[in-house]
């Protein structure tokens, strides 16, 4: 068994964007794969494109039980789960004036509360069988503010504390935690956030694609045992 090759990957938030580039990435690395979101159809259809071998549950991530539903499938499926990548997340941005409060909660949830949940319920899981590897997907957001995207920026940034402060507790353990922190990409982040009533400022610069921050999610997961990428950024050329 390769660092990727062979082993079993999680990976939420697979039906659109950088999930999907995600599942791709590792699958032709030779993973094993579990794709989850809420739409299903998605998730079957990718299955169906990849090279590998791939499992598809439809669930919220928000809701409490998703987590410990989802190693068990893994176990079931592929007999354990050793990586997890905590992809799902949504973006709400807006001014003061006109900002929809009712995204708040969501967004907490969506980006912050879930992503730690799974975590700690993996982490268990792989601590147990003696290794493993977490990647949680940060933002740009967490690094560089501007009026109106600080809610999402500050959600991302408190899961960036969890994440290293489990990274640092895991250390020796054979769990690795790593963060990725893409700059602006090319996915339907902006069409659901638009959807949902709220304007960005993504016609406005270059994006990254969804490829580019699969393959650095596979970097981290391809380095030896005795390396921890603790966080990689990927920023568009064209911006920074
Ligand atoms: P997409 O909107 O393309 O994908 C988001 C994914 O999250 C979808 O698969 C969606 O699936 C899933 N998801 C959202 N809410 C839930 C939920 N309640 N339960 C289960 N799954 C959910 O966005 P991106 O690919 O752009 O985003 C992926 C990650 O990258 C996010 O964490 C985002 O914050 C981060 N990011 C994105 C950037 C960008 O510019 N695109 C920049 C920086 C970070 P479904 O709707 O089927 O449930």
């Amino acid at each position: 068994m390769g660092a990727i090759a062979g082993r079993v990957a999680v990976i939420t938030g697979a039906s659109s964007g950088i999930g999907a580039a995600i599942a791709r990435e590792l699958s032709e690395a030779g993973a094993y794969l579990v794709l989850t979101a809420r739409r299903q159809d998605r998730l079957e259809a990718l299955a169906a494109d990849l090279p590998g071998k791939s499992a598809v549950l439809s669930a919220d991530i928000t809701m409490p039980e998703t987590p410990e539903t989802l190693l068990a499938f893994a176990t079931a499926q592929f007999g354990r789960a050793d990586i997890l990548v905590n992809n799902a997340g949504i973006l709400r941005v807006g001014p003061l004036d006109t900002f929809d409060l009712a995204h708040l909660s969501p967004m907490i949830a969506t980006n912050y509360e879930a992503p730690v949940r799974t975590s700690y319920v993996f982490a268990r899981a792989m601590k147990a069988a003696g290794g493993g590897s977490i990647v949680n997907i940060s933002s740009i957001g967490a690094h560089l503010t501007a009026a109106g995207v600080g809610i999402y920026g500050g959600l991302k940034k408190a899961l960036e504390m969890a994440s290293d402060a489990l990274r640092i507790e895991l250390a020796g353990s054979g769990v690795r935690v790593g963060l990725v922190a893409p700059g602006t990409t090319a996915t339907e982040i902006f069409a659901d956030m638009k959807a949902h009533g709220e304007q960005g400022w993504d016609e406005y610069i270059t994006p990254l694609q969804p490829e580019d921050i699969a393959r650095a999610v596979r970097y981290l997961l391809e380095q030896p045992a005795r390396a921890n990428v603790a966080r990689m950024h990927v920023y568009a050329a064209a911006d920074s």
